[in-house]
């Protein structure tokens, strides 16, 4: 059993106040990971808050649960202090925003799954062989004696679900479908999950095919990449948590090695993510770029004039196909 797994037990155990925080641009595994964990510490008894430093996008208060998260703002105000933070999905402190405030004062677990965690937590149990962090909080709430209903079973498998693609991608491995089994047999329902997926609003449909108009391909169609600005988005009556999943469009385009898809969430400030299909390794191009993520899926956020980004990172993501392609292929 890992080390600093059984500290962050034996530091939940006597904890009485617990912060639990999320990533900022949260996705499925993060939201999944922070109200399992949260859930779980209640159903012990402690006073368990959650806080995620970002606006939730609105297809996950699906899950009703989704509205025990708290801005940074409203924990400040609440006056709520807590004696243990435990940070969910997140690989580095600026992934957590605001709540970055918290640590130093008390100790602190980081539990995560990226390859590119900088271990910045008092306690960190980061182990990439877990397709998701729901899966090791799934651990974290078994070792701590918290009983499952369906409720808390289908938000846990929430995270596995959406991290893996639906069990789609590459991580979908033995441990996953074993976990899923798991959180199956306890009560999780599979088809409440998928109905973040299935409902979609019409808008989202025109703002696609915005981003299908500005589709360009680089070497020879191994690069595929688009955009779209924050004029787009306003255009189709969207914002950007509306384009969640149209870098996977892209990547499902035949003969294709890298997809790149740029946001425009504020004028200046723009997300880029990365994904890629059989070998290269998107995480190295974040890192370079000062994001992070896993081999197969990562991102990063830069700060200018859009074209300018996307003419920089172009340069830099063909310049490291090429030799990434050289190692990989020889
Ligand atoms: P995304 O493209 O935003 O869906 O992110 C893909 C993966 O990269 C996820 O595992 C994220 O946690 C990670 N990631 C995205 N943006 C950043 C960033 N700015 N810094 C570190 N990791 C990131
Ligand atoms: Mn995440
Ligand atoms: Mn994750």
């Amino acid at each position: 059993m890992n080390r600093d797994f059984l500290s962050i037990v034996g530091e939940l155990n006597l904890a009485k106040r617990v912060l639990v925080v999320g990533h900022i641009m949260p996705d499925g595994d993060d939201i999944s990971s922070v109200l399992s964990a949260t859930i779980g510490l209640q159903k012990l008894g402690k006073e368990a808050i959650a806080g995620i430093d970002w606006k939730i996008p609105w297809y996950f208060y699906e899950f009703e649960e989704t509205s025990l998260i708290k801005r940074y703002e409203e924990v400040k105000e609440s006056g709520f202090s807590p004696d243990f933070v435990l940070i969910l999905d997140a690989s580095s402190p600026d992934r957590i925003g605001k709540f970055q405030e918290f640590l130093g004062n008390v100790p602190s677990a980081v539990i995560d799954h990226h390859g590119t965690n900088t271990f910045f937590g008092t306690f960190n149990w980061v182990d990439t062989k877990f397709g998701s962090t729901a899966q090791m909080v799934l651990r974290l709430n078994g070792e701590l004696g918290v009983q499952y209903d369906e409720r808390l079973a289908t938000i846990n498998l929430m995270g596995i679900a959406t991290d893996t693609g639906f069990f789609r991608y590459t991580n979908a491995d033995e441990i996953v479908f074993s976990d899923a089994t798991k959180l199956v047999s306890m009560g999780g329902k599979p088809y409440l999950i998928s109905r973040l997926f299935e409902n979609k609003r019409i808008e989202q449909f025109k703002l696609l095919s915005t981003m299908i108009e500005h589709l360009r391909t680089e070497n020879d169609g191994k690069i595929v990449y688009s955009y779209l600005s924050k004029n787009d988005y306003e255009k189709n009556n969207c914002t950007e948590d509306d384009s969640g999943g149209f870098v996977g469009e892209l990547r499902s385009i035949q003969g294709i090695e890298l997809a790149i898809f740029f946001s425009e969430y504020e004028r200046g400030e723009i997300h880029v993510s990365f994904r890629s299909r059989d070998w290269f390794d998107c995480s190295k191009l974040a890192v370079l770029l000062g994001g992070g993520g896993h081999p197969r899926a990562a991102g990063c956020t830069l700060r200018g004039e859009l074209s300018v980004i996307i003419e920089e990172v172009i340069r830099e993501a063909k310049i490291m196909y090429s030799s990434q392609y050289s190692s990989v292929k020889s």
